[in-house]
């Protein structure tokens, strides 16, 4: 199995160095050692539109730095429709939220959940 499959080719074009981490090193992580990247969330685009891009400080601050990402992740749900993300990628820079588009930024994607 490979670790670091980008969620869409684009992404995948984009992964321009090394992840700092692979999958599973990044589920297995507290928060606090994640707080400098970025999640970006989604539904399924046939129920939900919205896209989320989350600042891990931000869900550090406000679920606790010392909790995994794995355990974070199965409990988020999105406000919009209460369901959790179909995908779920962690990334070095902040997205555009407009659907499937990157800002230039970003040097790594790993999904999480896909
Ligand atoms: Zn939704």
């Amino acid at each position: 199995m490979i670790a670091n499959i980008a969620w869409s080719h684009e992404a995948e074009q984009r992964q321009l160095s090394a992840a700092p981490r692979t999958k599973e090193g990044f589920l297995g992580a507290p928060l606090r050692e994640l707080i400098a990247y970025w999640l970006d969330l989604r539904c399924d685009p046939a129920r939900c539109t919205k896209v989320v891009c989350m600042p891990m400080r931000l869900l550090a601050a406000k679920r606790g730095g010392q909790l995994r990402l794995d355990a974070v992740l199965a409990r988020l749900r999105c406000g919009q429709c209460g369901e959790p993300p179909v995908h779920a990628v962690i990334t070095d820079s902040p997205i555009d939220v407009a659907p499937n588009d990157i800002m230039d930024g970003a040097k790594w994607r790993v999904a999480l959940v896909s």
